[in-house]
């Protein structure tokens, strides 16, 4: 099931290459397609004609990452299946995770689909679609790590150095919570991966980062493992510019019609295993 989603999927984006993959030659290149084009034409504002463009970070398994020189994972193929309700042809943009939302605020791309936890500051800058996946900020520690539980990162006289991604919400609680109390340093990384890394290497004492991804990179690396105990529950949701109405509206209610008809809870269970 995976790989055959992952197959149309790649599908979709070498065919969506054809007709979306260059902004700067609008017109010309895309008039012929028209013929072979099934669907109605969408009539929405996106950031290329035709296409719908998602700013994402590769670097966070599941919901993001490399297969070969495609980018998979449950955000790509549920921006697929909006694309497709709407008429257009989905094309991913990988880029820093903090470059996301600045993508998405100046048009540059239409959603901003990246595990990407809901938070009053970024509500600011852009309109969230519905939540559709729940996430938690974990911690990672090695197997014989004497921190055991998140009240060992509050405890008093603690200084851990906590190994984070840059401008995730990992980044943002750890530091109002811990750095700006003076119980901790925080050590950025613009990778996930790279944070646990330095963690294996015993440049930082842990890692916050959200639990699919830990689930991912602890599996990959030797003598680490994740605390039972939780830092903090959030909701993924899409970013969306606040200046496109009806973009906003219009994918908003695809979204919610895959959810309502089990379409992402079918792709979100064949990334992740129920425990
Ligand atoms: N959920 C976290 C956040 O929104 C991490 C997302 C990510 O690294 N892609 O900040």
């Amino acid at each position: 099931m995976k790989k055959l989603f992952a197959l149309l999927l790649t599908l979709a984006m070498v065919l969506s290459l054809a007709a979306c993959g260059s902004k700067e030659e609008p017109a010309k290149t895309e008039e012929p397609a028209k013929t072979e084009e099934p669907a109605a034409e969408s009539e929405l504002t996106t950031a290329t004609k035709g296409c719908l463009t998602m700013a994402t970070n590769a670097q966070f398994p599941p919901y993001e990452y490399y297969e070969g020189d495609s980018i998979v994972g449950i955000d790509a193929e549920i921006a697929g299946a909006i694309a497709e309700k709407l008429g257009l042809e989905l094309v991913i943009e990988d880029m820093e995770f903090d470059s996301i939302i600045e993508a998405v605020k100046t048009g540059k791309a239409d959603i901003g689909l990246a595990g990407m936890t809901v938070t009053p500051e970024r509500q600011e800058s852009v309109d969230f679609t519905e939540t559709y996946a729940t996430g938690v900020q974990v911690i990672i520690v090695t197997e014989d790590s004497a921190i055991t539980s998140v009240d060992d990162l509050f405890a008093e006289g603690a200084s851990n150095v906590i190994g984070v991604q840059r401008n995730t919400t990992g980044d943002l609680y750890t530091t109002w919570d811990l750095e700006d109390a003076g119980l901790a340093t925080i050590d950025r990384y613009s990778k996930g991966a790279d944070a646990v890394q330095a963690l294996k290497t015993g440049k930082v004492d842990c890692v916050v980062i959200d639990n699919e991804p830990a689930k991912a990179f602890v599996a990959e690396v030797e003598g680490l493992k994740i605390l039972e105990t939780e830092y903090v529950l959030e909701d993924y949701a899409g970013a969306m510019s606040k200046d496109n109405t009806a973009l906003y509206e219009a994918v908003n209610a695809a979204l919610q019609e895959l959810i309502a008809d089990g379409t992402v809870k079918t792709i979100i269970d064949s990334y992740i295993s129920a425990q």
